[in-house]
């Protein structure tokens, strides 16, 4: 590459491994849930970085968080321990089900953690063959070998070579399904309570249920996968608080650190003692400058008013979903919970979601979609009822525009 060089869209095509396909236009600063780009135009952000940034982009406290603890301890290793992990560590468990925490830097490395945690637990508790995992079609739960081959879509496990063994896929919200294959050679049934890439698809509360008494009567962890939908995504703290049950395992991810790389694995001790020193580690995990911004994020997060200002914003959200869909009549009705919407396009416009999301761009708008034929949004959990109402705006203008077109 020469010296001289524009940072442009066009050089992710020469200098970035291509795994991904950018937008056209490159983001260079955010507050709340506005995005500009460099060419200073404002889009209203209803992706937050894909149901991460859960206080929007840059929320005072959290830099402030950020620059205080910059100041302070970086990075120590797990040689020690640090004060904001312990902090973070002890506010979660007096908010949830758990006991222990164990932290991690991304999704994928939590629920690696959970399923490790899982299948060493089974081996010596019970039996070296108590090994088979139980999953469900569509599931996303992350990238590393073993959480892609655990996930429910063949096209992103194939073509690695020789995957973990002994995983089992089955149809979501179908106990019989599952009833089908659990047996005592089961160490974990792994779940999303809402399935998110998959789709938005909510589990159904018979189905949560469900797996709970399969999974206690075989001896089977049940581990919920909240990467997505924890951390007051639904309206709660985590979404498993809606249903009666308590799982084994928690894994959390994306909102924990509001944009800060950091992820939890949350369980019991009677669980988690299986885990002995050395048997597990990360280099980065519990690093006391993401747990600080994770506390502070959590602090706010675990709050009654912002936890009930989300059912407040979901409530608009489908109002003017049902709103714009009167007037377009494209859409099947709006599913999800909370902050985390899915609407569905009638089978006919399934080809225009590509073209709206685009047009959407063009608008000023910044939208997800899960799998082909759905718009996800997944917005910060303080976005403005002013901000839901703009960007609503701008999804008719680019709705009717992929319409006009097509
Ligand atoms: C995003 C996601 C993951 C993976 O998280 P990474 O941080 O990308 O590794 C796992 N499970 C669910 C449900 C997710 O939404």
């Amino acid at each position: 590459m020469a010296d001289e060089y524009e940072i442009n869209r066009h050089l992710f095509d020469h200098v970035i491994l291509p795994v991904y396909t950018p937008a056209d236009f490159i983001p260079v600063k955010a507050l709340g849930s506005k995005v500009w780009d460099q060419q200073n135009k404002d889009y209203i952000d209803f992706a937050g970085g894909i149901a991460v940034m859960a206080l929007g982009h840059c929320h005072p406290k959290l830099v402030e968080a950020l620059r205080q603890q910059s100041e302070k301890l970086w990075h120590i290793g797990n040689l020690f321990t640090n004060e904001p992990a312990l902090r973070l560590a002890t506010k979660i468990i007096n908010a949830t089900f758990a006991e222990c925490v164990f932290f991690a830097n991304s999704g994928a490395e939590a629920n690696e953690a959970a399923l490790k945690l899982a299948r060493r637990y089974a081996i010596t508790q019970f039996s070296p063959y108590k090994t088979k995992i139980i999953s469900f079609y569509n599931a996303f739960h992350g990238r590393t070998l073993f959480t892609v081959s655990v996930g429910g879509q063949a096209k992103y496990s194939d073509g690695f070579g020789p995957k973990p063994a002994d995983i089992v896929h089955v149809p979501f919200n179908n106990l019989g399904a599952v009833r089908a294959v659990i047996d005592d050679h089961t160490c974990a049934v792994i779940a999303e309570p809402i399935q998110g890439e998959g789709g938005v698809i909510p589990a159904t509360d018979e189905f949560i249920k469900g797996l709970r008494q399969l999974c206690s009567h075989y001896n089977a962890l049940l581990i919920f996968d909240e990467i997505q939908t924890g951390m007051g995504r639904t309206g709660k703290l985590f979404a498993y608080m809606h249903y009666d049950v308590k799982p084994d395992i928690v894994t959390s991810a994306k909102g924990i650190g509001g944009g800060f790389p950091i992820s939890a694995m949350l369980t019991t001790h009677s669980i988690g003692h299986v885990l002995t020193p050395g048997s597990h580690g990360t280099t980065y995990g519990g690093n006391p400058l993401a747990c600080a911004v994770a506390e502070t994020a959590f602090d706010l997060i675990n709050h009654p008013n912002l936890l009930s200002g989300v059912e407040r914003r979901h409530k608009l959200f489908i109002e003017c979903i049902d709103k714009i869909n009167k007037q377009v009549n494209i859409f099947d009705s709006p599913r999800g919970m909370g902050l985390l919407i899915g609407l569905p396009l009638k089978p006919i416009y399934k080809n225009i979601t590509q073209r709206i999301l685009q047009n959407a761009v063009q608008e000023g708008l910044l939208l997800l979609n899960a799998g082909n034929d759905i718009i996800r949004f997944a917005p910060s959990l303080i976005i403005t009822m002013e901000e839901i109402q703009l960007g609503m705006n701008r999804l008719l203008k680019a709705i009717i525009k992929a319409i006009s077109n097509q």
